[in-house]
């Protein structure tokens, strides 16, 4: 057999709990999801503010169908870009108070293109340890030099920055990180950034709609503003859809439109999913309620949530993490929830250190306060 060395990979990846397997899901994204015709509460989705599954949204997406048809059909430069996309390129650009807005089909992408774009094999790009996948992989495919540096630490950041002999340098951070909810330091890193003469991009992709009293995301949560940041969010989390976008000074914007390949080289978003973030947009604007809820979420499950081997991250968003450990124990946990029908996902290596595996607790507005205590409840009588 000529893939039987995969055979015998995937065993071990199972002997060590560590093969992952896909659930399919029946229902729209909200609170409770249904799998193999079972009803589930679910901790699962970073649809934070719940409006994956909104009318307002839907309904957009219908018109925008009827109105420009399902596909892009070519590439934004060739003749992909729509008035939907440009629309929501201003709307975008203003929501967040930058000058200039750029979409990408996905973040994934959006950090590939970004990142590759703006350094190469001259330049030094300083990274936290505990950032998202797409952002390594978009070092290496810059081909420049990558330094990380241990979560969270300004010193060592300082010590690598002011080592550096590089053309050009770029620190870049999640700004609400992934597997660990917490917020980076953006203004510390800001600072830090201007005495090394470094950019900074930030990937807001789990602050955008949730941080700032209107939810523009990490540059409000902290009213911050610099030519040097370059803002990066993600459009499938808490706006509800899909894709992503890139935001900054008007010049590096039109250098990404140049220069970015996982821009210039696909099918633009097809244009109804445009319209559907328009009207997101809107929702996310008006319907503060939405995030205040997401706080009183977060507030009950730190409150109610007690426990004594596992530990509960300090994280002040809506991504909740406890840690648990070991990859078997975990999955254990995650399978002792959904026989008491609850789906919260076991996140295991390589997507987190190892021995550092957990259940990652995503909260939504979709969530009411009872289900919340549900959750808190049942890991409570699992631990004891
Ligand atoms: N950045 C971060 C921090 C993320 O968590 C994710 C998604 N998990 C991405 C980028 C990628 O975004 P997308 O899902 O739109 O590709």
């Amino acid at each position: 057999m000529a893939f039987s060395f995969l055979s015998a990979e995937l065993q071990q990846l199972e002997a060590d709990g560590l093969l992952r397997r896909r659930r399919t899901v029946e229902s729209p994204q909200g609170a409770h999801l249904v799998v193999d015709g079972r009803d589930f509460l679910s901790f699962c989705s970073n649809d934070y503010l719940g409006l994956a599954n909104h009318p307002a949204l839907v309904a957009a997406l219908q018109q925008g169908a009827a109105q420009f048809g399902v596909g892009a059909g070519a590439s934004h430069l060739v003749s992909g870009h729509t008035a939907a996309h440009h629309q929501l390129e201003t709307q975008l650009a203003e929501f967040v108070g930058l000058p200039r807005a750029l979409l990408f089909s996905t973040g994934y992408m959006a950090n590939l293109g970004i990142v590759a774009a703006l350094v190469g094999r001259d330049d030094e790009i300083f990274a936290d340890k505990l950032n998202h996948a797409s952002l390594n992989d978009a070092a290496l495919l810059s081909r420049a030099k990558l330094t990380r540096y241990p979560h969270g630490d300004l010193a060592a950041l300082a010590q690598r920055l002011a080592a550096s002999r590089a053309r050009r340098k770029l620190v870049v951070v999640d700004a609400v990180f992934s597997m660990d909810g917490d917020i980076a330091p953006v203004p510390e890193l800001l600072a830090l950034c201007e005495r090394f003469d470094a950019w900074l991009l930030l990937d807001d992709a789990h602050g955008f709609g949730v941080l700032g009293a209107d939810g523009r995301g990490v540059l409000e949560h902290f009213a911050l503003r610099s030519p040097r940041i370059i803002y990066m969010a993600t459009l499938g989390k808490a706006a509800g859809v899909a894709g992503a976008f890139a935001a900054g000074e008007a010049a590096l914007v039109e250098m990404l439109i140049q220069r970015a390949r996982t821009y210039i080289y696909t099918t633009a978003m097809p244009p109804p999913l445009a319209l559907a973030l328009s009207a997101s947009l809107r929702l996310i604007a008006a319907e503060g309620w939405r995030r205040a809820r997401l706080a009183e979420l977060i507030a009950v499950l730190r409150r109610r949530l007690q426990p004594r081997r596992w530990r509960l991250l300090a994280s002040a968003t809506a991504i909740q993490p406890l840690i648990i450990g070991g990859n078997a124990e975990t999955l254990a946990v995650s399978e002792a929830l959904r026989e008491r029908g609850i789906w919260v996902p076991a996140i295991r290596p390589p997507t987190v250190p190892k021995g550092q595996a957990r259940l990652r607790i995503s909260l939504s507005a979709a969530h009411q306060a009872a289900d919340v205590e549900q959750l808190a409840a049942a890991l409570n009588e699992i631990e004891a």
